[in-house]
């Protein structure tokens, strides 16, 4: 089990980086600003259960920062389901040190090395 304190710190880290990462995206783009609408909240537009990314906005914002703001999502509704920290294609938990150092991890470095060299 995960520390409530090291979840609450991760919560908020994570949220810092989705509001930072939108504010430069909306900085840079005024589609994106007027996808975002006035309250900057794009969350509806990211299907957490499927993880679908609208095509959208996929193609105004590109694929790079979309592929991190989904994984900073992916993240925090892990943390809400209770579920963060744990590798999600093994099952193992992700070591809390990989986990400071890179708080959207959603695969532990074994799962993710071998992802990697699938895609290459
Ligand atoms: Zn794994």
């Amino acid at each position: 089990m995960m520390e409530k304190t090291f979840l609450e710190e991760t919560t908020a880290t994570l949220t810092a980086q989705r509001k930072e990462l939108i504010d430069a995206l909306a900085a840079n783009n005024a589609a994106f600003r007027q996808l975002a609408g006035a309250s900057g909240e794009i969350g509806d537009t990211v299907d957490e259960a499927s993880g679908t990314v609208d095509r959208k906005m996929l193609e105004t914002i590109g694929a790079k920062d979309m592929n991190r703001l989904q994984l900073i999502d992916s993240a925090l509704a892990r943390i809400r389901q209770g579920k963060y920290g744990l590798c999600m294609k093994c099952g193992k938990s992700i070591p809390e040190e990989r986990l400071r150092a890179l708080p959207h991890a959603l695969l532990c470095i074994k799962c993710k090395s071998e992802d990697e060299r699938r895609n290459r």
